[in-house]
């Protein structure tokens, strides 16, 4: 009997020990998935840091960059103001006296400022913004704007206003077809000629000035293609010739261009 309960009690020894087991183990497994968990934050708290670090580089970038640009449109500036400087002191170029249209008279004399001198072979476009190389610019006049914003803000809505009136949409496809002929027929660089000398043309061969429709089939070609066509050296020809007539010149030069003209009547 003594050694039954002694048996027993080693038992239930036995059995507290192995639930003691069972609770470290499990305990041991808590901990294992704590620490997990600390490195997991400890990671994203590093990676958190970096996003921040990154953040503020990119916003230092941009602030850079703002920079970089105001610094640019700084030296455009301060180089437009050596250009213009460099005019005003070393060109010596005289200024012009204007008179208002107000007045029409002499007694409100106003002076404009001398123009700006090309530098290094380029000019300033005041709609760009910047200077531009010397060919960006339309020929003749000397204007400070470039070809691009010529065609932009001036030859656009002209053209546009034009090709609302049938007439002079017509004079202007007349031009137009002149300097193509020129340039790839006649193989000139320029005409002589502008859409009013075609208009006058038109009106002094028989009065009519094409507005009833009289003048649809009728085209400008040069007298003699081998001189730039100029209200003198043009001829209002039917436009069914025009055909022959190329046909001859690529043929037969100027002589064979005059024969067949004076076929045309
Ligand atoms: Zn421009």
């Amino acid at each position: 009997m003594r050694r039954s309960v002694l048996l027993l009690n080693v038992t239930q020894r036995y059995s507290t020990l192995l639930n003691a087991t069972q609770r470290y183990s499990t305990l041991l497994n808590a901990t294992q998935r704590y620490s997990m968990i600390i490195n997991a934050t400890q990671r994203y708290s590093t990676l958190l840091n970096a996003t921040q670090r990154y953040s503020t580089l990119l916003i230092a970038t941009q602030r850079y960059s703002t920079l970089l640009n105001a610094t640019q449109r700084y030296s455009t500036l301060l180089n437009a103001t050596q250009h213009y400087s460099t005019s005003v002191s070393e060109c010596a170029l005289p200024a012009r006296s204007v008179y208002t249209m107000a007045t029409g008279s002499a007694e409100m004399p106003a002076t404009t400022l001398a123009p700006v001198p090309d530098l290094d072979g380029r000019r300033w476009c005041r709609h760009c913004s910047t200077t531009l190389p010397l060919a960006s610019f339309p020929s003749g006049r000397r204007r400070y704007i470039c070809r691009k914003h010529v065609w932009e803000r001036v030859t656009k809505l002209s053209k546009q206003l034009c090709m609302q009136d049938p007439h002079r949409s017509r004079l202007w496809l007349l031009w137009k077809r002149c300097w193509t002929d020129a340039r790839t027929v006649f193989k000139q660089t320029r005409v002589g000629i502008v859409q009013g000398d075609i208009d006058a043309l038109l009106r002094g061969r028989d009065g009519r000035d094409g507005r009833d429709g009289s003048l649809d089939d009728v085209l400008i070609m040069p007298a003699d293609p081998t001189r730039v066509l100029c209200t003198e050296n043009a001829v209002v020809v039917q436009t069914l010739n025009r055909p022959q007539l190329v046909r001859a010149w690529r043929a037969g030069g100027a002589e064979r261009y005059a024969l067949e003209l004076a076929a045309c009547g």
